[in-house]
């Protein structure tokens, strides 16, 4: 199971109902922040959520809406039990960002702190990776997507009508077929394997090749709609997307859920003039609000 709240849900100007962005995913052990705006801290107390689990730290590009929280984030981890290196990866600028922060509070902390400029795959273990692709915001700027992998089985119901036990089972699970007691057991009768998950993370960007193959298959797709679509132009010169481009994205990527999150405050009162237009394009969308959870 994976699990994203959403702490933060605004653009570059924060309302009273939503904070700068901010998303938490959680999968096992594993609690990976995406952005850290101004504030962030704050939302894990109210989401009742423990900073000090954080594994690690995605900054999709170093525009104050996305990052300003990040010192404030560190110092608390400082003055609570955190003791693991704090691992923060970003585009190309990153390093020197966190450099001067670092420099700027004078911040002296218990624990190491890991900075890598990212681009591709940047993470994988046996079961998931991370990915970034650069994105065209006027600086450097990353998307993310969490992968989950296809993972091979055994049918235990089948298994079960066998006398297979054992390291044999190992075998099994590569797809070998396997012979005992003098039996040959077909590792296609016995195994299946379960598809993977995708998580994508696009935000700020103005609309560019490069964003549909990348988010291609999602499971949850979350994405920026900072304009609506009758602001197609204003969306391009500010280098953003409408919520028509994000749900064409959705469509296009054949995603089967999209996220719209990064809400200005021009749409307070009337979130669903964007809502409505992306569910016209693409039936399955939501607008995201701070401390929402989606579950996959
Ligand atoms: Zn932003
Ligand atoms: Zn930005």
């Amino acid at each position: 199971m994976m699990k994203v709240i959403f702490l933060g849900t605004s653009d570059a100007v924060p309302t009273a109902e939503r904070n700068h962005t901010s998303m938490l995913l959680e999968y096992n052990e594993e609690n990976i922040l995406i952005d850290c705006g101004e504030g962030t801290q704050r939302q894990f107390r109210k989401a009742k959520l423990n900073p000090c689990k954080l594994t690690r730290i995605l900054i999709t590009h170093c525009h104050g809406d996305h990052i300003l929280g990040i010192s404030g984030l560190l110092q608390t981890l400082n003055f609570s039990e955190y003791n693991k290196p704090v691992l923060i990866y970003g585009p190309k600028g990153i390093k020197e960002f966190m450099k001067l922060v670092l420099q700027t509070f004078s911040f002296q902390g218990k624990y190491q702190i890991e900075v890598k400029e990212v681009e591709g795959k940047f993470f994988e273990n046996d079961d998931f990776y991370l990915e970034a692709k650069s994105m065209t915001h006027g600086v450097p700027c990353n998307a993310y997507t969490f992968v989950k992998k296809n993972k091979i089985r055994i049918n235990k119901e089948k298994l079960k009508k066998t006398p297979l036990e054992g390291p044999i089972l190992k075998k099994l699970k590569e797809g070998k077929d396997v012979v005992y007691q003098g039996k040959k057991y077909l590792a296609k009768n016995l195994i299946y394997e379960e598809k993977g998950k995708k998580i994508s993370f696009i935000l700020d960007t103005s609309l560019n090749p490069k964003i549909v193959p990348f988010a291609k298959d999602s499971d949850l797709l979350i994405c920026e709609s900072t304009f609506d679509s009758e602001s197609e132009e204003r969306a391009k010169e500010y280098k953003h997307l409408t919520s028509n481009q994000a749900a064409e994205i959705a469509k296009k990527s054949k995603s089967k859920k999209l996220i719209l999150t990064h809400i200005s405050q021009r749409y307070s009162s009337n979130p669903k003039k964007i809502l409505d237009s992306a569910k016209k394009i693409f039936k399955n969308s939501f607008i995201a609000n701070d401390l929402d959870i989606f579950e996959i």
